[in-house]
């Protein structure tokens, strides 16, 4: 395991001197680079603290996890995916970014991009519902990251608007990665298009039907969940809501979901080619970007399109 057993993390980095040589440093980073500021929230197994960096004074969000109550809980296995899949993604605007790792005697520290403006989820409920460009800005960004996983071999399978952070810009960072599917290449250097897994896994809310019958998912759970995600901005509660989880699994199976009034019609339509119970028939994310919906943004052109956009 990579977990630096000196409690620090180390990365390379690059100086250029005053004669124009460039030389590598080393650099290991530890709890005591930090300064450790307010309480950003409390997950079930962690606590994300606002720190400062000593030495740059870089603002970073810092995931500290308890590990005896991890080891408790069986819940190593996570972490490790968390932090194995954070570190493949690497660097995207869409995604959080992970910058170091390093741990103590008592806890594991994950430390990542700080988001200031919080989960997509109290901005829907603040306003209510969004409105047909929010959510088509909010939407594209979404997708784009969507499709920087699945081009990577990530399977979030979890994505719902509590795991959707936002940046001081008002941009989105998926976050979240404990539940993630990493693919492993085949023979033809490639991630296999429809790779499948079987453990369960997700919220019940956005939990794809091909789960629930086949207790399978591969990359289009992440499009059934986006679905769920455009429906709810636009009408401010998911589409699949019932008061229990079962009842809300029935829905799912049945497809059983209504446009709230006033609801724009080419986002049902969008919706209506998202929310398809045969994974197979489910619109791809190709498809999604060609809707009309999405005819103002050039995909193919993220970064001015989507992410240097005008609000
Ligand atoms: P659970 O583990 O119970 O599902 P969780 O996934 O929300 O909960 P954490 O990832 O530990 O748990 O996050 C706890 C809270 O901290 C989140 O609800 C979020 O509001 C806040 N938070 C997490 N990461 C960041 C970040 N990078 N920037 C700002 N706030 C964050």
């Amino acid at each position: 395991e990579s977990w630096d057993s000196q409690g620090a993390a180390t990365y390379v980095k690059k100086v250029v001197n005053d004669n124009g040589t460039s030389e590598e440093l080393v650099i290991r980073k530890s709890v005591k680079d930090f300064k450790f500021g307010k309480t950003l929230g409390v997950g079930s197994y962690s606590t994300v603290l606002l720190a400062t960096d000593k030495n740059t004074s870089n603002q970073f969000a810092v995931k500290v996890l308890d590990k005896r109550h991890i080891i408790r809980e069986k819940k190593v296995k996570y972490v490790n995916i968390e932090k194995n899949t954070l570190n493949r993604l690497g660097v995207h605007n869409g995604i959080v970014r992970l910058f170091f790792t390093f741990q103590d005697e008592s806890s594991l520290y994950f430390v990542l991009d700080y988001a200031p403006n919080g989960e997509l989820l109290s901005l829907i409920k603040e306003f209510g519902t969004l409105n047909e460009d929010s959510t088509r800005y909010y939407g594209a960004q979404i997708l784009d990251a969507i499709k920087y996983m699945h081009d990577n071999g990530v399977i979030h399978r979890d994505l719902k608007p509590e795991n959707i952070l936002v940046d001081k810009d008002m941009k989105i960072q998926i976050t979240d990665f404990g539940t993630a599917k990493l693919l492993e290449k085949g023979d033809n250097g490639r991630y296999p298009p429809d790779a499948r897994s079987k453990s369960f896994v997700g919220t019940a809310e956005y939990v794809s039907p091909e789960l629930l019958n086949e207790k399978a998912v591969g990359k289009p759970c992440d499009i059934w969940a986006f679905g769920c995600i455009i429906y709810q901005m636009i009408a401010g509660k998911p589409p699949f809501k019932a008061t229990n989880e079962y009842l809300t699994f029935q829905k799912i199976v049945k497809l059983q979901y209504a446009f709230t009034a006033g609801f724009p019609m080419v986002v049902r339509d969008l919706i209506k080619k998202i929310l398809v119970l045969n994974p197979k028939d489910r619109a791809t994310i190709k498809t999604i970007q060609n809707h009309f919906f999405f005819s103002d943004i050039d995909f193919n052109n993220p970064q001015e399109s989507i992410w240097d956009a005008p609000q």
